[in-house]
C-alpha cells in the first residue's frame, strides 16, 4: 500500500492565529501558560485538518523559526547572549530573545535581517530559505562551542501528538544541511568539526522517537538539491552512515526546492529507508531515480505543489505515481506535496469572496492534503475509486485552459510583436546623462529618498476607512492630496533636489499594482508566513496581464504640480512582482515577467506624457530570484535583465531611469546590474562597510549610483558627521559624478520625527561636502 504523507503543515493557523498568539504575549497581554495552551490547540487543529493522511508530521511546528529551534536545542547560541540567557527560563523567552534581540529599541518590521539597535544584544541575523520568501534565523557557530541537546523538541511534540491520537512523523532538520545553513563566526572554523557530536545527538533523538513508539522518522536534507563542495558530500556520507541503525524507525530523506541532478547517487547511496523527492521543481528525476533505486528503499513523491496554489491536476499526478508504482510496486511508494506546505496559505475553503472560477482552480494546504490523499486512493484502490476527484480535477484543468480570462489574444500578439528594439534606450547611458544634465540641473550629489515616507496611523487608519466603506472615496483622495503636500513640502524645506510623492495610497508595492492590473487577483486570507510573527498576503497571477488604466499617474501628475522641484515616478519593476506574487504555472515565468514589463512600460511612457523627468522603477527582489544552482543564474539574468529593460526602454533619453535594490551582494552579479541600462541606481550601503563600493569601483559601474548613507533599519538618527563620512567614502570609491546621496530604502517603516531630522543631516553632510568639491579641497 502506498501512504498518504506530508512533509509540514502551516504554522500560522488558518486566520493567523501565531501571530496573535506570540504578539499578545511579547506585548504581556498573554501569559507563558497561556502561549503554552495556544501553541498546543494549534498544534492540534493543523494535525486535525491534516486528517487522512497516514502521516502526519510533527515537530514541523515553530513558535518563531524551526532552524532557530534546532539551534536552541543544540545549545548552539551565540556567546553575546550567554550571560542574558538563564538556563531557568522557559525556552520559549529565550528563543524570542535570540530572534528578537534584547534590550535595544524593537526591531525594524522590515528588511531581511533585524536590528537591535544601537544598546543590548543584537538579534541573531535572518535570511531567506532558500529560494522561498520564508526568513530563517542563521545559527551562528563560534569558536570553541560544542552541541549539548538542551531541548528534546522532535520527541516533545511527537508525544504529544501520541496524547491527541495522532501518530505522527517526526521532522527534523538534518544535521548536513544545520551546519551549512549556520554561519561560522571566524574564518577558521570549519563547520563539519561539530558533525561528530551533532551525530551523537541525532543519534540519541532517532533512538528516543523509536522507543516512544515512532515508525518513521523524517529527515529534511534540502542542502542536497543545491551545488555541494566535496567536503559537503563526505559529511553526508559520513553522517548517514552513523546514523543509519539508530533506533528502530524507519528514516525518510527529505530533498525539496529542486531536482538532485548531480547529487542523485549521493542521496540515493545514503542509508535511510526512503527517499524524497521533489516532482514539481524537478520531474525528469524520477526516472533516473527509479532506475537507480537501491533495492528495498522506497520513494516519497512530491507530485502536489507545495510552493504554489493551483489546483493539481490529479491525472498528471496520478499518472506519474503509477508509473512509479508499476516499477517499485505500491509498497514502496509514499505521496507527498513537493515539500513542506508552510510555503503555502492554509485553507482555500475560507475565500468567502473569491471569484467562483478563479476558486475552482486553486488549492491551499488543506486542499493539498486531500489531493494526496485521493492521488494516494488511486494508487491503491485504482483510478474507479476517485472517479469523482478526477472528474472535478480535470473540469477545473479545462476551464482554467480555456478560460478567456486566462488567454488574452491582444497581450499574446503584443509578446510576439516584441523585437530587440523594445529592450533599447534610443541613447547609450553616458550620452543620456549629459542630456538629462541639461534638462534636469541638478547640484553635484544631487539628494533624493527611495520613495515611501513613514506610513503612520492615521495613514493606516484611512485606508482601512476607504476599504471598509467609512470613508468616502472622495475623503480618502482628498486624505492622500493633503499627506503629498504636507510631505512634498517637508522635502522642500529639508532642501533635497528630486523628490517623492511618499507613497501613501500604497498598501504593499506589489499588491497595490496586483490590484489594478487584469489577470491579477488578491486573496482575503491567503497568508504565508514570511518570518517570525509576520505574515505576507501575496496577490495572484492567474491570467494575461493587461493594465485596464494609469495606475500611478493621477497621484504623480499631482504631485509635480504642486512643486518646482524634480519628482520622480515611482513603480515596482516586473521581476519584484514576479517574485512576489503567487505566479501562473502554465507558462514559464519569464513569460508572466515579459508580460509584467510590457504594462510598466505603459506606465513609464503615461509617466513621462503626464510631465514625470524622473521614474524608478525598484527591483529589490532581483538578486533573490537567482536560481539555487549557479549553472542556472545566466539564463534566469538574461530574462531578468530583459523584462527590466523591456520596461524602461521606451523612455526617452532626457527621462531619468532610476532603480533601487536594498542588498548589498552586488559582487556575482554585477554585470547585469550595469545591464539593466538603468541612469540611477540606489542601494543599501550603510551596513556593508565598504565591500560594496569597491565592488562598483572595481567594475567601474558605467552609471550614476546612490549608496545608502542612512541606515533606515534603526530608529536611530545619523549625525551629519557620520553621514559626511560615508559620503566621502562614497566620493572616494566613485567618481565624483557618480554620486547620488540617499538613505538605504524607503522610509515607511520609521517615525517622522526621526526621518525629518536624519534627512536634515543627510542634506547638510552633503552640502559640507559639496563645499569642499566646489573649493577643489581634497575630498576623499
Ligand atoms: N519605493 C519603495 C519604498 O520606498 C521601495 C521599497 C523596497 O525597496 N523594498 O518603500
Ligand atoms: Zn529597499
Amino acid at each position: 500500500m502506498a501512504l498518504a504523507t506530508n512533509l509540514g503543515f502551516p504554522r500560522i493557523g488558518p486566520a493567523r492565529e501565531l501571530k496573535k498568539l506570540v504578539e499578545s504575549y511579547w506585548s504581556k497581554q498573554l501569559t507563558l501558560d497561556q502561549l503554552r495552551v495556544g501553541a498546543a490547540q494549534l498544534r492540534a487543529a493543523n494535525w486535525k485538518l491534516q486528517s487522512g493522511l497516514d502521516h502526519v508530521p510533527a515537530g514541523d511546528f515553530s513558535l518563531y523559526d524551526h532552524v532557530l529551534d534546532t539551534a536552541a536545542s543544540l545549545s548552539l547560541v551565540p556567546a553575546r547572549f550567554r550571560p542574558a540567557l538563564s538556563p531557568a527560563a522557559a525556552i520559549e523567552d529565550n528563543l524570542f530573545a535570540l530572534a528578537r534581540g534584547l534590550g535595544g529599541p524593537s526591531q525594524s518590521p522590515a528588511g531581511s535581517s533585524q536590528a537591535a539597535g544601537p544598546i543590548g544584544i543584537p538579534a541573531m541575523e535572518m535570511t531567506k530559505w532558500f529560494d522561498t520568501n520564508y526568513h530563517y534565523i542563521v545559527p551562528e557557530l563560534e569558536e570553541g562551542v560544542r552541541p549539548v541537546l538542551a531541548w528534546n523538541k522532535p520527541l516533545e511534540t511527537f508525544q504529544e501528538a501520541k496524547a491527541a491520537g495522532v501518530n505522527a512523523r517526526p521532522v527534523l532538520l538534518g544535521p548536513v544541511s544545520f551546519l551549512l545553513l549556520s554561519k561560522p563566526k571566524s574564518p577558521a572554523l570549519d563547520r563539519f568539526a561539530l558533525l561528530p557530536d551533532l551525530v551523537a545527538i541525532y543519534r540519541k533523538q532517532l533512538r528516543d522517537l523509536a522507543a516512544a513508539g515512532a515508525a518513521w522518522v523524517q529527515i529534511d536534507e534540502p542542502c542536497l538539491v543545491l551545488d555541494l563542495t566535496p567536503e559537503a558530500k563526505a559529511a553526508y556520507k559520513s553522517t548517514y552512515s552513523s546514523l543509519a541503525g539508530a533506533g528502530t524507525a524507519k528514516l525518510l530523506i527529505a530533498t525539496y526546492f529542486g531536482g538532485l541532478r548531480d547529487n542523485l547517487d549521493l542521496a540515493l547511496s545514503l542509508p535511510s529507508e526512503a527517499l524524497h523527492l521533489d516532482l514539481i521543481r524537478d520531474p525528469d528525476q524520477l526516472l533516473t531515480a527509479l532506475e537507480r533505486l537501491p533495492a528495498g528503499k522506497s520513494l516519497s513523491l512530491g507530485v502536489v505543489d507545495g510552493r504554489n496554489v493551483w489546483r493539481a491536476d490529479l491525472d498528471r499526478a496520478l499518472s506519474i505515481a503509477e508509473r512509479a508504482a508499476d516499477r517499485i510496486g505500491p509498497d514502496r511508494l509514499l505521496i507527498a506535496p513537493s515539500c513542506s506546505l508552510l510555503h503555502a496559505p492554509v485553507d482555500l475553503d475560507l475565500e468567502a469572496t473569491l471569484d467562483a472560477e478563479i476558486k475552482s482552480w486553486l488549492s491551499f494546504a488543506v486542499q493539498r492534503v486531500r489531493e494526496v490523499v485521493a492521488i494516494t486512493r488511486g494508487i491503491n484502490q485504482g483510478r474507479s475509486a476517485i472517479a469523482s476527484e478526477l472528474e472535478a480535477s480535470r473540469a477545473a484543468t479545462e476551464s482554467r485552459r480555456r478560460s478567456t480570462r486566462v488567454h488574452h489574444p491582444q497581450v499574446q500578439a503584443r509578446l510576439a510583436g516584441v523585437t530587440p528594439q523594445h529592450y533599447r534606450r534610443a541613447s547609450d547611458v553616458a550620452q543620456r546623462r549629459r542630456v538629462q544634465a541639461e534638462r534636469l540641473g541638478l547640484p553635484a550629489l544631487p539628494t533624493t529618498t527611495i520613495g515611501s515616507f513613514p506610513q503612520t496611523k492615521e495613514v493606516r487608519q484611512a485606508r482601512a476607512g476607504f476599504v471598509s466603506g467609512t470613508l468616502s472615496s472622495a475623503a480618502y483622495d482628498q486624505f492622500l492630496r493633503d499627506e503629498i503636500t504636507r510631505t512634498i513640502r517637508i522635502q522642500e524645506a529639508i532642501g533635497l533636489d528630486v523628490l517623492v510623492h511618499g507613497e501613501f495610497e500604497r498598501n504593499d508595492m506589489v499588491e497595490y499594482f496586483g490590484e489594478q492590473l487584469e489577470g491579477y487577483v488578491s486573496t482575503k486570507l491567503g497568508w504565508v508566513q514570511s518570518y517570525g510573527s509576520r505574515c505576507v498576503k501575496p496577490p495572484l497571477i492567474y491570467g494575461d496581464i493587461r493594465r485596464p488604466r494609469p495606475m500611478t499617474v493621477e497621484w504623480s501628475r499631482f504631485a509635480q504640480s504642486q512643486t518646482d522641484r524634480i519628482m520622480k515616478g515611482m513603480l515596482t519593476g516586473p521581476v519584484t512582482m514576479l517574485q512576489w506574487s503567487f505566479v501562473r504555472d502554465d507558462q514559464p515565468r519569464s513569460e508572466t515577467c515579459k508580460q509584467l514589463a510590457l504594462v510598466l512600460r505603459d506606465e513609464v511612457s503615461d509617466l513621462e506624457a503626464a510631465g514625470l523627468k524622473a521614474v524608478q522603477v525598484d527591483e529589490p527582489a532581483l538578486r533573490e530570484g537567482l536560481p539555487l544552482r549557479r549553472s542556472d543564474w545566466a539564463e534566469y539574468l538574461r530574462w531578468a535583465v530583459d523584462c527590466f529593460r523591456l520596461s524602461t526602454a521606451s523612455a526617452a533619453d532626457a527621462t531619468q531611469i532610476h532603480t533601487h535594490m536594498c542588498y548589498s551582494e552586488f559582487n556575482d552579479i554585477i554585470q547585469s546590474i550595469a545591464d539593466l541600462d538603468a541612469d540611477v541606481l540606489s542601494i543599501e550601503n550603510s551596513r556593508s562597510a565598504g565591500e560594496l563600493l569597491e565592488v562598483f569601483a572595481r567594475f567601474e559601474y558605467p552609471a550614476q549610483i546612490g549608496p545608502g548613507v542612512y541606515d533606515i533599519h534603526s530608529p536611530r538618527v545619523p549625525s551629519v558627521a557620520e553621514v559626511e563620512s560615508l559620503i566621502r567614502a562614497n566620493l572616494k570609491a566613485l567618481r565624483p559624478w557618480q554620486v547620488w546621496v540617499n538613505p538605504d530604502c524607503g522610509l515607511k517603516t520609521r517615525g517622522w520625527d526621526e526621518v525629518k531630522q536624519s534627512l536634515v543631516n543627510v542634506v547638510e553632510a552633503t552640502r559640507s561636502v559639496r563645499a569642499a568639491l566646489a573649493s577643489k579641497q581634497p575630498v576623499g
